[in-house]
């Protein structure tokens, strides 16, 4: 166990909706769900315009090792396979499907036959399911262990640090059973040996329920963390709860650990017991400008017009839309945009929240590198960045940055460190895909 933690910031919580029990929002007229909600190759679409589908049936299949399945949550009509813009800029196939209000072959599923870890990953693999705590990293590629013997510890992430969000502290507090049948798949095929319930202290509830839950498994301990932000991020977990640290271009793996979110682990032992894929996602929807703030479960692919006109509406005119939390969400451009496979929050901020603080001249105070939880110098960066240096920014291991935005936070300067950080990281990019010419030339 880590004697010192990594450093963390303390952020405001505002987890209005902890206690708030997710309401199933009525089916929408239309949802639009894209091919790729994952890392990796977009899935292929087997659906066409015209085709009439049923909930849970399959309508893009992975095409390859490194994608994920995508099903359909509704049942109605395919209207059109169309390009959609995504927040991030990048143009994915979307199947867009008219509903019909029936809900057909909900509940008709035939769970699989899994006997050993083969079948256990290629159930995972079949069920559709990323990682849902952000990352959207295709999971069976994740416990694809080419050598179990290597694996020491799994930990499951209940740490939830980003301000507003608590649908995984739903699942934790409603949907416990499940996170348990995970750990106990976890542990047969797995062949885990500890396995860490990780969640932050300002979830009692959640704490207590696992306590109780595995108080007699000598294999499953429950990490009660300090909720400090960025507590959930993989690299910050895994030494706060083992004291090992990943090493610099490593994975999890290499130091024996893996990290399943508790959202991604229950949506798992759904499939395996059930036979359910993922097709539909718990949302939180809060931000100062939603009228009612709450957890919602809806379909993949429901337009987030639907889900906040669910909440009530805007209070006020949002001055910027989130996907997931303040700290690391993506802002989103328009309200057609749809809840995704990761989407595990979607924010509405007041203007005056939304509106960035004026910058002001770096003063060298040195805080953003104190509270970096991975010890980089954002400043330094920012300054190699502004000097086009991109053989500083390795030197200075921006690559590294998993943009928690811990240094923009402190920053008394109001500094865009972590634009500038993304900005580094493309700079750095296409430095080293030049890299090897730039050497053969000068030979
Ligand atoms: S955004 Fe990057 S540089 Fe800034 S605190 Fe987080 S990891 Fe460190
Ligand atoms: S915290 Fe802001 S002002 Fe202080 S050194 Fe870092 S960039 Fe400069």
């Amino acid at each position: 166990m880590a004697g010192r933690k990594l450093p963390g910031i303390s952020v405001p919580h505002r987890k209005h909706t902890a206690e708030k029990i997710p309401r199933r929002l009525p089916v929408p007229p239309m949802v639009c769900i894209p091919v790729s909600m994952h890392i990796g190759a977009p899935a292929r679409p087997v659906v066409q315009v015209g085709d009439t589908v049923k909930v849970g049936q399959l309508i893009a299949e992975a095409d390859g090792a490194m994608s994920s399945p995508v099903y359909s949550g509704v049942s109605g009509k395919v209207k059109k396979i169309d390009d959609l813009l995504m927040s991030a800029g990048q143009r994915v196939p979307a199947v867009v499907i008219e509903t019909d209000g029936e809900q057909a072959g909900s509940g008709a599923f035939t769970a699989p036959c899994v006997s050993d870890f083969a079948t256990f990953i290629g159930a995972v693999r079949q069920s559709g399911v990323v990682g849902l705590g952000g990352a959207g990293f295709p999971t069976a590629v994740k416990l694809d262990v080419a050598d179990l013997s290597k694996l020491e510890t799994i930990i499951v992430n209940g740490a939830e640090c980003e301000p507003y969000i608590t649908s995984d502290t739903r699942t934790m507090i409603d949907d416990a059973e499940s996170v348990r049948g995970g750990v106990m798949l976890l542990r047969e095929y797995m062949k885990a040996k500890d396995i860490v319930i990780a969640v932050e202290k300002n979830k009692p509830r959640c704490i207590k329920i696992f306590s109780e839950m595995f108080r007699d498994d000598g294999h499953v301990r429950v990490a009660a963390l300090p909720a400090v932000y960025p507590q959930g991020a993989e690299k910050v977990l895994i030494y706060n709860t083992t004291g090992r640290l990943v090493p610099e271009g490593g994975l999890p793996i290499d130091i024996g650990v893996i990290v399943i979110n508790c959202t991604t682990l229950a949506a798992i032992e759904k499939y395996i017991r059930t036979g359910t894929p993922l097709y539909e996602k718990c949302v939180t929807v809060d931000g100062s400008a939603v009228a009612s703030p709450g957890n919602v479960i809806v379909p993949i692919g429901t337009p987030l017009r639907d889900v906040f006109a669910f909440c009530g509406g805007f209070s006020e005119r949002p001055g910027k839309v989130l996907y997931g939390g303040p700290m690391m969400g993506i802002a989103v451009p328009d309200l057609e945009q749809t809840v995704l496979k990761n989407t595990n929050a979607v924010l509405a901020l007041s203007a005056r929240e939304a509106e960035p603080p004026e910058e002001t001249a770096c003063i060298r105070c040195g805080r953003c590198m104190a509270r970096c939880p991975l010890r980089l110098s954002p400043a330094e960066i920012e300054s190699a960045y502004r000097r086009n240096r991109p053989d500083e920014l390795e030197a200075l291991r921006v690559g590294l940055c998993m943009e928690c935005g811990c240094c923009a936070y402190v920053c008394p300067a109001n500094r865009h460190l972590v634009q500038t950080n993304k900005l580094s990281k493309a700079l750095l990019r296409s430095y080293r895909a030049v890299k090897p010419a730039v050497k053969e030339e000068s030979a």
